[in-house]
């Protein structure tokens, strides 16, 4: 038979109900303590002992861009091992594959004749150089001819010239500029005379039947051309896009708006102007390519992981500044703060610096496909690709749960930093864009930490002009201390983070569910036929 409670034993029962309660809230808040000490200290190393334009001055001016498969790209991977290992951080370079390698030299290029003026332009990437030489000659204009067999007649022209292969843009004035000054019915009819010309360009080339990318500058260079000029605006004041160019044998040079404008109407009016062009580049053969990795081990669940993620390859028209040099030092300067404030996480704390995204994401597919014992327990990856600026939207990327987690972690930030960055929960899954996506796309939780324009688009993305001077380092510095917090709470969190899918919506048009995007393989041996 059950005896009745005694008053002394439901006294008892209150008491140890009230020691659970206080014991569980003092738990809690001496978590929540730890968590704000260790928060503080963050923001107090990000803000007074900041290395950021220390490392910035080092990696930008000193090594300067990163373009796969050049010497400066693994000088860069080994100025970061030693950076990390000054710090205390085990750091490595991890071989995924290779690439063609070449190395950029003196680029010069002169309007001769009719006057003489230096000319600014650069040689593309992996272009072929002028074998040690400065090669001078006529240019001639891709003509506007009524089909493909009158092009092939006139294709013998081009031998032993330069071939400006690019439209000449109206005018170099942003949209922006003209807006501000221009006439109503002036600046609509330069945008018109634009939109015309641009259309009747793409006629053009199409007429010759050379509409598919590289298929014109292939078909100048095997008719004998010296080599070809282009001019790829990228609608800001003096600044041009600087990708990498599809000739095998004759250099390819891209000039600014202004001066390809220039040379572009001199060679229109039969002035027969001649350009002076040296370029000085070498090839390397093969040569291997590398992620590297940091680590601080983890001291409960080692086996879990959260990653610190930035691109460390770029384009090399300037120095790789915002795209992805800020993204980089963030990542390191936030690794350099855990380490020395928080140096035995729970779960191990990774920074991946992964080259050649820019052709198509291959270091961090090649890590995917290389570590399916990381990739199966990643707590969560943070990346930062857009430039300078401070983050201001954070998307779940599809995960179903993510509106859980993410906002606890996020709850830690200050407020200065939190307050402006729009989350959006569950949000899609992104296929592609950045590194987050080779994680994604394996179903580990990997999110995109979203930045402030800063005109990144136009000016400093794969451009001219993505130098040193456009950083802007209170924005940097505010996204340390983001990173460094989230890898804090994201390593903290009793709960692993759930990789559950959301349903993805259905597309209105082809009333057809999206699909979750499938992993990708990366290009092992690039840059080679
Ligand atoms: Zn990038």
């Amino acid at each position: 038979m059950k005896t009745p409670t005694s008053a002394t034993s439901l006294d008892r029962q209150i008491a140890i109900c009230i020691l659970l309660f206080v014991s569980v809230f003092l738990n809690t808040a001496m978590a929540q303590n730890k968590d704000s000490t260790i928060v503080q200290q963050i923001i107090k190393e990000a803000n007074e002992n900041s290395q950021l334009e220390k490392l910035g001055h080092e990696l930008l001016d000193v090594i300067g861009p990163r373009l796969t498969g050049t010497p400066q790209m693994k000088q860069a991977n080994d100025w970061a091992v030693s950076a990390y290992k000054s710090w205390g951080i085990n750091a490595r370079n991890e071989q995924w594959g290779q690439w063609r390698g070449w190395e950029r030299g003196v680029s010069h290029i002169d309007l001769v004749y009719p006057r003489v003026r230096s000319l600014e332009g650069t040689q593309l990437a992996w272009s072929p150089g002028t074998g040690g030489r400065s090669i001078v000659a006529e240019t001639v204009i891709i003509p506007d001819l009524k089909d493909s067999i009158a092009f092939r007649q006139w294709l013998p022209m081009v031998r032993g010239k330069f071939v400006l292969i690019s439209m000449a843009q109206p005018t170099g004035r942003p949209d922006e500029n003209l807006e501000q000054f221009g006439l109503k019915e002036t600046v609509s009819k330069i945008k018109k005379e634009r939109s015309d010309q641009t259309a009747a360009w793409a006629a053009r080339i199409g007429k010759a039947g050379l509409s598919a990318r590289g298929a014109l500058a292939r078909a100048v260079e095997n008719a004998g051309a010296a080599g070809i000029v282009q001019s790829n605006w990228s609608q800001g004041w003096g600044v041009n896009k600087i990708f990498g160019a599809t000739t095998k044998k004759i250099p390819t040079v891209d000039l600014s708006l202004e001066d390809y404008g220039l040379l572009y109407r001199l060679t229109e009016a039969g002035k027969k102007p001649k350009i002076s062009v040296r370029a000085d580049s070498r090839e390397l053969g093969l040569v291997p390519t590398f992620n590297t990795i940091a680590e601080i081990r983890g001291t409960e669940k080692p086996n879990e992981y959260v990653i610190l993620s930035a691109h460390f390859d770029s384009w090399d028209g300037a120095s790789g500044a915002t795209d992805n040099g800020t993204g980089t030092l963030t990542m390191m300067e936030a690794l350099r703060i855990l380490k020395k404030i928080y140096p035995n996480p729970k779960r191990t704390i990774l920074a991946g610096h992964w080259s050649s995204e820019e052709q198509g994401l291959n270091g961090s597919r090649a890590f995917v496909d290389d570590h399916p014992e990381i990739v199966q327990n990643i707590q969560a990856v943070f990346n930062q690709d857009n430039g300078t600026g401070r983050v201001v939207g954070l998307s779940g990327q599809g995960f179903q749960h993510s509106g859980e987690f993410i906002p606890r972690w996020l709850s830690a930030a200050p407020d200065s930093v939190k307050a402006r960055i729009q989350t959006t929960f569950p949000g899609t899954p992104g296929s592609g864009g950045s590194d987050f996506a080779s994680f994604v796309a394996a179903g580990a939780p990997a999110f995109s930490l979203s930045s402030l324009s800063w005109s990144y688009g136009n000016y400093t993305w794969h451009t001219n002009r993505d130098t040193y001077d456009k950083i802007i380092w209170d924005d940097v510095k505010n996204n340390v201390i983001l990173t460094a917090i989230l890898a804090y709470m994201a390593s903290e969190d009793p709960q692993t983070t759930s990789r559950e899918k959301a349903e993805l919506p259905v597309n209105s048009q082809t009333g057809e569910r999206a699909k979750w995007p499938t992993p990708r393989k990366a290009t092992r041996k690039g840059g080679v036929d």
